[in-house]
């Protein structure tokens, strides 16, 4: 048995070598913990899969019907060769949860994508205390900070009542797992109609199987051939932006829902009408606040911008590095 870290940096990701399991692996392996469905955490192709009760529809609808797919509960442990391991809310999307992992008294929390923001679609953010936290940040930069969703969800109903008095539609890009449902929960169905590319509609319909409320939305690919669409919402994951399928929204107005948004920095979205920055990801008070609360000796950073949280938390007397958990350097599109 190994003297190494509880948890190592593998080639094929975060590997506990005690409990003969790894954690969001990019690479085929006998045993998987998945945080949630994502796809650059929950990649296919693994022997067998560990994820929690709450995500297993969307998880499986991203896997496939032969996945071979064990759940458990938010909070119920579960021993893996000695190791206990158990789920607990991130707040990031329906499922998605922080994987923590004891043995012999020394536990160690991997956070997966999180945010401290309550989102009607999925439970709430659970601290949990711990010797070493593993977090990601994605936003790890003082600039991010969220403005209260409750304003963003204005923004976006009032963007849409103009777009429907000027007889135009309102198409918005969102992430078709988690930030599309998200959107749906919090605008006011009572503007108008609200049409779903298929991509996004496929969740909606895991999202209401799994007990989530969303109100009523169309199929736009079920849609009339002549059908005008004032005043609709429509939302379509942002690979369909440059797509012939937005040819028939011709006269709509445009608008990406994410973080990103706050400052534009993605170049390929400055043609978009409208940007509202909501993100399913913590931001820099976020993450420092979740650190905080795990009260974790030893901080390893993930996913983003680690340079600046590791520097921050140096400087501020803390021991912590950059982790690397991707195998390529992907941006959340989240
Ligand atoms: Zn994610
Ligand atoms: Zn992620």
């Amino acid at each position: 048995m190994s003297d190494g870290p509880l948890i190592q940096e593998t080639s094929s990701g975060l590997f506990c070598e005690i409990g003969d399991f790894y954690i969001d692996p990019w690479r085929r392996v006998s045993r998987a913990v998945i945080t949630h469905a994502h796809a650059d955490h929950a990649r296919p192709g693994s022997q067998a899969y560990l994820a929690s009760q709450e995500g297993l529809r969307v998880l499986r609808s991203r896997l496939g019907p032969t996945a071979k797919i064990e759940t458990l509960p938010y909070g119920q442990p579960r021993l893996m060769n000695g190791v206990r391991v158990s789920l607990h809310p991130a707040g990031h999307v329906l499922g998605s949860a922080q994987v923590r992992v004891e043995y012999r008294g020394e536990v160690w929390v991997v956070s997966g994508d999180y945010k401290i923001e309550n989102d009607a679609t999925c439970a709430a953010f659970e601290p949990v205390r711990c010797h070493t936290f593993i977090t990601e940040s994605t936003f790890g930069l003082p600039i991010y900070r969220w403005a209260p969703q409750a304003e963003i969800f204005n923004d976006i109903n009032d963007w849409w009542i103009r777009c429907r008095d000027a007889g135009q539609p309102a198409v918005i890009f969102a992430y078709s797992l988690g930030k599309a449902q998200r959107v749906l929960a919090g605008v006011n169905p009572g503007i108008g109609p609200i049409f779903c590319h298929s991509a996004v509609e496929e969740l909606n319909r895991e999202y209401r199987a799994s007990g989530i409320e969303l109100p009523p939305t169309f199929l736009v690919s079920q849609a009339p051939a002549r059908k005008t669409w004032e005043g609709a919402l429509v939302i379509a994951p942002p690979a369909a932006a440059n797509s012939s399928w937005m040819s028939r929204f011709s006269t709509g107005s445009t608008a990406m829902v994410s973080g990103w948004m706050l400052t534009r920095a993605t170049r390929r979205w400055q043609s978009v009408d409208r940007g509202f920055p909501l993100s399913d990801h913590a931001d820099w008070p976020g993450l420092l606040h979740a650190i905080e609360e795990t009260g974790a000796e030893q901080i390893l950073v993930t996913h983003g911008h680690t340079e600046p949280m590791v520097r921050y938390l140096n400087e501020n007397g803390r021991v912590a590095r950059t982790v690397k958990t991707q195998f390529a350097a992907t941006v959340d599109a989240e």
